[in-house]
């Protein structure tokens, strides 16, 4: 960044400041991880200055024969690692790709059915205050009050009921593995389209750790940026079955992004996918995979040890939930706690959770970011036992001594 030192040494010092927060303490957002640095560079790179709008060999600007073969290889890569025919790799993040599959798929006051927000959906699911429940016509499904799991009879039921046009499997905050057959057999069952959203497990998927949605559904959208380890960015696909299903699937969704909604592409956003999607075609992103997946339940068991209330007892994947009522402090609190020692966090509504989402009871916590690093088992069971102390503690001498023993840990795993 030397021209960016010499012109602005304001933004250099915050983003200097930024790296530094981010190596001496630990982030555990499960939608955040450290990007693979070679998929970093190209975001800096001439690729921004390029206008792109259409689709490679059908372009409205000159001058685009190797943006052209980027975007290919990008297109080609997605296609090879999700195995899937067709993927559009315009988005520009995740929500972007959502929109672009109602658009596709829809008309205006549609019905479509998704999971509810409190039960661990996504906003673009059909959350009243989004575009996708105040221009369609939007039914929710929760989780079982007992188990806090998706309940499939429940949700065979509501779709019964609501015949949806379009049906959503996938989460934002969900610990255990999504059944994508029953989803299947429910969405045959109405006639609808069904689509799984992988933004947060993506990356599992590629690993293998959590099934492959491919076999049983007719679109897939992801990020490209959770654990994925790629810049922002967002993917729609078809798999076979969609396009068995509707041979002009693909054709719609390319009309959706462009000129439905967006307007010229970041294709240097896309060389960088295309490069983090070289890397998770390695066999080492299967282990990073693996790794992810096993930490969240170490840590889950230590944070079992020390009373802690994990939602659904464990987890499957890259998060947990934690239901903080027996600790007597609210989402809010436990996260500011755990940011003065050193712990990235992000407060979440529980399901069923008694009180309003701006004061949830409870926090999410993911290990994709700290798996990047380097961290196993051994360390989980030390940054349970500091989540553990910082809540029990809860005050500043208690937080300033966790927060050293963090960056002492953090010195060991550098970020990358
Ligand atoms: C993160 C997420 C998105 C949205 O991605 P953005 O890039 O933040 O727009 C969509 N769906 C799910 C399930 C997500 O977790």
């Amino acid at each position: 960044m030397r021209n960016l030192k010499k012109k602005d040494l304001q933004i250099y010092n915050l983003i200097k400041e930024e790296r530094k927060r981010r190596q001496d303490g630990l982030e555990m957002i499960p939608s955040e991880n450290h990007t693979f640095p070679e998929a970093l560079e190209p975001l800096s790179s001439i690729l921004n200055d390029k206008y792109a709008e259409g689709y490679p060999g059908k372009r409205y600007y000159g001058g685009n024969e190797i943006i052209d073969k980027i975007e290919i290889l990008c297109q080609e890569r997605a296609q090879k690692v999700f195995n899937v025919p067709y993927v559009n790799v315009q988005p520009y993040s995740g929500s972007p790709a959502n929109q672009s599959v109602y658009f596709a798929l829809l008309n205006l006051r549609d019905k479509v059915m998704g999971m509810d927000l409190s039960a661990g959906g996504h906003l673009t699911h059909g959350w009243k205050v989004n575009f996708s429940g105040k221009y369609y016509n939007s039914v929710s499904y929760g989780v079982d009050k007992g188990s806090n799991r998706i309940d499939y009879d429940q949700v065979a039921k509501i779709a019964k009921k609501e015949k949806p046009k379009m049906i959503w499997a996938g989460a934002t905050a969900y610990s255990r593995i999504i059944n994508w057959k029953k989803f299947k057999e429910i969405a045959d069952s109405v006639d609808a389209y069904l689509c799984a959203d992988i933004a947060h497990i993506a990356g599992l998927v590629i690993a293998g750790v959590h099934p492959s949605p491919v076999p049983y559904v007719d679109v897939i959208t992801t990020t490209t940026h959770k654990t994925l380890r790629g810049p922002r960015g967002g993917l729609v696909m078809v798999t076979k079955k969609g396009i068995k299903k509707d041979p002009k699937l693909p054709s719609k969704i390319n009309k959706a992004i462009i000129p439905g909604l967006q307007g010229g592409p970041h294709e240097h956003q896309i060389a960088g996918i295309a490069v983090a999607l070289k890397e998770a075609a390695k066999p080492s992103f299967k282990i990073y995979g693996y790794q992810v997946v096993k930490n969240a339940k170490a840590l889950a068991e230590t944070l079992k040890k020390e009373n802690f209330s994990i939602v659904t007892g464990g987890t499957d994947n890259h998060l947990l939930l934690i239901d903080l009522r027996n600790k007597e402090v609210t989402g809010q609190e436990a996260q500011d706690l755990l940011d003065k020692s050193g712990i990235t966090v992000n407060k979440n509504a529980i399901p069923f959770d008694p009180n309003p989402p701006f004061n949830p009871s409870g926090i999410r916590l993911g290990t994709p970011a700290i798996t990047t690093r380097g961290m196993k088992e051994k360390e989980m069971h030390m940054i349970g036992n500091w989540i553990s102390q910082t809540i029990k503690e809860r005050d500043v001498r208690a937080c300033n001594r966790i927060k050293k023993e963090v960056k002492s840990l953090c010195n060991k795993f550098l970020i990358p």
